[in-house]
């Protein structure tokens, strides 16, 4: 067992929500079991929480899967978890911060990640993409998600949310929008709306490119002047556009271009080698 690791029993304490933590703990029951149900967890899932808290969620996944990683940052919530749960053998916590954790380490053959969480906002977007890192290991996400961040992730071209985050997203994963949960919902309340998203991994990837990081470049530059024509937008990548040697339209705007325009552009600069 890491020194992170804890099974042993303790004792409760209190505990008062922390910013800087993104703590908003969910009160309401009726919506924890609707989040539950939107998982569908089974018995023999890997399952991974996220943020588990106070054990809100934790208590109702353990209630379907007795085999549980919980990953918890602030270590004043440990005990709490563990009163709760040391009954459960399977039940396992990380104390660590997820963005660092290595996700590869709870893969087991035949049981690919089924990864869920109430995640701290103030990460969310780094989190997504660290674990989009690990799509082939993961059977699918489930996440309460500050509600643009949601709309960000299922946004198609034209939509004012559309961007980096929709495409890489979309680049590994099937997004839906599942519905939206209030402030009330929370104790503290945030201010902000929140909304429940699955993301599932392709199993076959439907647009690969040859080169990721270069799909990752061609994005994040294409969209650091998201209002310049391509054309303008792309100078950056010192690539010569002047012999119209592509098949996407150059006037358009990174807004405009799908994630199939995007794949294709890039393979078209980038070819395999
Ligand atoms: N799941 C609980 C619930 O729904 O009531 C708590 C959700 S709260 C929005 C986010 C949780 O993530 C908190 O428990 C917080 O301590 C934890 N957290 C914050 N940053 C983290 C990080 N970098 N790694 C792991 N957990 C983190």
């Amino acid at each position: 067992m890491s020194p992170t690791q804890h099974r042993a029993s303790g004792r409760p304490t209190e505990h008062k929500a922390r910013k800087r933590f993104g703590q908003n703990f969910l009160v309401d029951e009726r919506l924890i079991h609707r989040i539950v149900r939107s998982i569908a967890p089974r018995a023999d899932d890997n399952l991974i929480e996220i943020g588990p808290g106070k054990g809100a969620i934790t208590g109702l996944l353990l209630e379907h899967c007795e085999t549980l990683n919980v990953i918890e940052l602030d270590r004043d919530l440990i005990p709490i978890l563990l009163a709760q749960f040391a009954k459960y053998t399977e039940f396992n916590i990380h104390q660590t911060d997820a963005l660092k954790f290595d996700f590869a380490t709870l893969w087991r053959d035949q049981a690919p990640l089924r990864i869920v969480g109430n995640l701290p906002y103030n990460i969310s977007t780094p989190l997504i993409f660290h674990l989009l890192s690990y799509q082939e290991k993961v059977q699918d996400m489930h996440f309460m998600l500050q509600k643009e961040v949601v709309q960000r992730l299922a946004a198609v071209p034209g939509d004012k949310n559309y961007g980096r985050l929709s495409i890489m997203a979309q680049y590994y994963c099937s997004v839906e929008n599942l519905f939206e949960v209030p402030p009330e919902s929370f104790q503290p309340a945030p201010k902000v709306d929140s909304a429940i998203v699955r993301l599932t991994p392709h199993t076959v990837l439907p647009h690969p490119v040859h080169h990721l990081s270069k799909l990752e470049n061609l994005v994040r530059t294409a969209f650091s002047q998201r209002r310049k024509t391509l054309r303008n937008s792309l100078k950056a990548l010192e690539v010569n556009f002047d012999d119209n040697n592509f098949t996407i339209d150059l006037t358009k705007r990174a807004e405009n271009l799908s994630l199939l325009d995007y794949t294709t552009l890039c393979n078209e600069i980038w070819p395999a080698e």
